[in-house]
């Protein structure tokens, strides 16, 4: 199908994109690599009156360790996120959540900010960021402000905290304790596909080996991206061990929200939550002590 009628504008710094936005409010759309958006206005399931192209940007494309923080700028590419050396060795949840995000050719475009700010729960960097506990800044006219990424996400699916003057420039995650570790893992019904179910899951152990942080999200199995808040409450404290990873992964089971359709039953999806629950405990545990 063809898109309805928009204006089209390019902004050439973060200053332009906000006053064009805050003109055109609510009528305006950020177009960022566009592999999310363009679709909803070829289906006419969006039909801004203005799309306002921040694709030249530059400086809002890096990723960087500065004060304990990583930060990372909201139209770094997906692409650059995966081949990053300082992703791989540091942060190895991100760089597998970029990897099984669709197939190169969209992650050639498609932006971590856009990934995000689109808020599908399908999208697999909700969850990741879910698990680590990120912090999004949204900058609009009057300066920046700073959402921790459990107050990002709405109830309702497509929906962000983000008012229509806002742009999202910039995401920060912790930049990783001494013993700690994550693992974000997809079921997928073929390379390239939107998630059956996906779980992240990154902890944090003190010197004894207990855990003192621990985040889990979930990726496809709600209306909204999920963090599985009971399932976290259950590892705090504990020394990780087998039983408790699977007392967890039952947990996150039950916290998820599945419905059946095309990618399977319900029943199946929660079973894979909690297999997938699993097994990113172990590979986080196994980060988290020096593992691969
Ligand atoms: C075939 C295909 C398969 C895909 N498979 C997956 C997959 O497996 N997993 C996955 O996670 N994603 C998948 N995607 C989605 C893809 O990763 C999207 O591109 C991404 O979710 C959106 O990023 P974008 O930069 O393309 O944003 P756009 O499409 O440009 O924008 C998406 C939304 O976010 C808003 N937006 C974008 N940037 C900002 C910003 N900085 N501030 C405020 N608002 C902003 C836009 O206004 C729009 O509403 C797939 C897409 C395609 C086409």
């Amino acid at each position: 199908m063809i898109p309805g009628p928009f204006d089209y504008q390019v902004a050439s710094s973060v200053a332009e994109a906000i006053a064009l936005l805050d003109q055109h409010g609510a009528d305006a759309k950020v177009l960022a690599g566009g592999h999310s958006l363009i679709p909803l206005l070829r289906f006419r399931l969006a039909s801004p009156a203005v799309l306002v192209d921040i694709n030249r940007l530059h400086d809002l494309e890096y990723m960087q360790e500065a004060d304990g923080t990583l930060h990372i700028g909201a139209l770094t590419r997906e692409v650059d996120l995966e081949a990053s050396d300082l992703i791989r060795r540091r942060y190895p949840i991100l760089a597998d959540t970029a990897r099984v995000i669709a197939d190169p050719v969209v992650r050639n475009w498609a932006t971590i900010g856009g990934n995000l700010a689109h808020a599908d729960p399908a999208n697999d960097h909700p969850a990741t960021m879910l698990a680590l506990g990120a912090q999004l800044v949204a900058t609009g006219p009057t300066g920046q402000r700073l959402i921790p990424v459990e107050q990002f996400f709405t109830d309702s699916s497509f929906e962000t905290t983000l008012q229509p003057n806002e742009l999202l420039t910039e995401i920060r995650i912790p930049a990783p304790a001494e013993r700690s570790g994550g693992a974000y893992l997809k079921l997928e019904r073929k390379v390239g596909d939107y998630a059956i179910a996906g779980v992240a899951a990154y902890v944090v152990l003190d010197g004894a080996g207990h855990v003192t942080y621990a985040g889990i999200g979930l990726t496809n199995v709600g209306p909204t991206p999920i963090k599985a808040r009971a399932a976290e409450q259950l590892l705090l404290g504990s020394t990780l061990d087998d039983a408790v990873i699977a007392q967890a992964a039952r947990q996150a089971a039950a916290e998820a929200q599945p419905v059946s359709d095309l990618r399977g039953p319900a029943d199946y999806k929660r079973a894979m939550v909690e297999t997938l629950t699993m097994r990113a405990l172990r590979q986080a545990r196994s980060r988290a002590t020096g593992g691969a």
